[in-house]
């Protein structure tokens, strides 16, 4: 049952919208700056989201929280991060799907208050059972400014601790009620929390800074390395952590179900210079790339691949094939998510913006073009237009995971199922679709086996479509177009 709470002004009936993956911080440091902590720490989690940033500290009274549109360099100023002075801070990247408008309400960390103090939540995945949860709470009176899941973990978390007293208790209670994906920090005046899904399919890991100077949080290790904190341990699925002058205290709040980390972590999402499941996503990756060669051979002259993640297996591919590896595509790492909209003329250009063909380096060659997923086969499509422009001879398609057939329903955006082009073609169709002299995938095997993990420690769903956690049925009619299809 869910308890009574204080009824939050109504401001907008949200629309259903799914979250999307992005990356948390979290850190506790008395005496440090933990604002410029955070700011660090989010700049290495870049890559997780770039359509909004924000930074919540709490300074013993309070939390005061600064967050925007934009890049993380855009969004805070020195004066910004100068003014954010306490001893723990939460930061969010959030991750951008082209074309979704996203009001300021929804970027995190979302501030709200329980009673009157105030807490402010930042979240990485995407509850699967949101709308009952959000019809139930709109029975009892409380209604919501923003249509973001976290929204609704900490209007759930505050009608608890209101009941139990404890901020601690009200996010076991609410973990026992909310079912998806989701890792959690969370910061009130005076402490840090973290809290991950029973199935941790998304990353959390915890870090100490030097010189037993605090404890930091976040979705990835690059970002642990960035702020100079060493690796401890993940934080563990269903469970919370609290880090206040108390120090670490750790309590298993739900139990923990079968581990189900995302793959798309590994194939895509995360940094190379990451580490999960004590593997580095680089080294996997390129081990992907090796057992692509393996797999799916073919004669060619040059190894290049789709930056950025298709580079590292690439790497493997050439290493496994005895095939040259070499630079063919130039990417500008400056394009994000733009506020200035290209004109007609540059739109036409397309991946132009994105990617530049070093046609000295490719012309007349037989190219093994490397890449980590093929989603819609959009950009694969002038991928391929783009290097036969600049006079490639052949273009090999080799993609290191199987095709996508299944929607994600776990906060990474590949769309409906609809859209997922290999849910309705085979790869002979892909392949003359995106016009290229072959295509293969990897086998669902040899990329799980390139993690140096078991199957069993895995999301797979968008490969095989195993859900781990169940999808209601209103939420899958959403994006599951074809029910029979596998
Ligand atoms: P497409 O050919 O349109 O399916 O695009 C494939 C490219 O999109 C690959 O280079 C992937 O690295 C990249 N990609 C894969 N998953 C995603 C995602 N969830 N969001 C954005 N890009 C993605
Ligand atoms: Fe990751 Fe795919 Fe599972 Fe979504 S469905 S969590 S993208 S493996």
């Amino acid at each position: 049952m869910l308890p009574d709470s204080r009824v939050e002004p109504l401001l907008s009936d949200p629309p259903e919208r799914p979250e999307e993956a992005c990356g948390v911080f979290g850190v506790y440091a008395p005496g440090e700056d933990v604002a410029r902590l955070t700011y660090f720490g989010l700049h290495a989690l870049q890559h997780r989201g770039q359509e909004s940033a924000g930074i919540a500290v709490g300074d013993g009274e309070t939390v005061t929280v600064t967050k925007n549109h934009g890049l993380v360099s855009r969004v805070f100023k020195e004066s910004d991060l100068d003014s954010l002075t306490g001893d723990v801070a939460i930061g969010h990247t959030r991750y951008s799907t082209t074309g979704s408008s996203t009001s300021w309400e929804n970027a995190q960390p979302h501030l709200s208050t329980i009673g009157r103090q105030v807490i402010a939540l930042a979240h990485n995945g995407n509850l699967v059972n949101t709308r009952e949860l959000r019809e139930e709470l709109r029975g009892r009176g409380i209604r919501f400014r923003s249509t973001t899941d976290s929204e609704v973990i900490a209007t759930l978390i505050g009608a608890f601790t209101q009941q139990h007293h404890h901020i601690r208790d009200g996010i076991r209670e609410t973990m026992k009620l909310i079912s998806g994906a989701y890792a959690v920090v969370l910061v009130t005046e005076e402490a840090l929390y973290a809290f991950r899904d029973p199935h941790g399919v998304r990353p959390l890991v915890l870090g100490t800074l030097p010189d037993d100077a605090g404890w930091v949080v976040a979705s990835e290790t690059c970002a642990l390395d960035i702020v100079g904190a060493r690796y401890l341990r993940d934080v563990a699925p269903g469970e919370t952590l609290k880090i206040s002058a108390n120090g670490l205290e750790a309590q298993q709040a739900v139990p923990a179900e079968k581990q189900s980390l995302c793959m798309f972590e590994f194939v895509y999402f995360a940094r190379p210079d990451s580490e999960m499941f004590d593997c580095s996503l680089y080294e996997a990756r390129r081990r992907m790339g090796e057992a692509l060669a393996r797999e799916a051979g073919v004669e060619a002259d040059l190894v290049i691949g789709v930056p950025d993640s298709g580079v590292p297996a690439a790497v493997g591919f050439a290493q496994g094939s005895g095939i040259p590896f070499g630079e063919g595509l130039a990417k500008n790492r400056y394009v994000g998510r733009t506020f200035i909209s290209p004109s007609q003329m540059l739109r036409q250009q397309g991946i132009r913006l994105k990617l530049n063909p070093l046609k000295h380096a490719i012309a007349g060659k037989r190219l093994v073009v490397v890449d980590d997923s093929i989603v819609r086969g959009n950009t694969t499509k002038k991928i391929v237009a783009l290097l036969r422009e600049a006079g490639a001879a052949e273009v090999h398609m080799r993609i290191t995971s199987p095709p996508v057939v299944w929607p994600c329903f776990y906060g990474i955006d590949t769309d409906t199922q609809e859209q997922l082009i290999a849910s309705s073609h085979s790869v002979e169709e892909i392949r003359e679709h995106i016009g290229a002299d072959s295509l293969a995938y990897l086998s669902l095997d040899g990329m799980v086996a390139a993690t140096g993990q078991s199957k069993d420690q895995f999301c797979l769903a968008c490969f095989d479509g195993e859900y781990p956690i169940e999808i209601p049925q209103s939420v899958r009619e959403g994006k599951l177009a074809l029910e029979s299809c596998t």
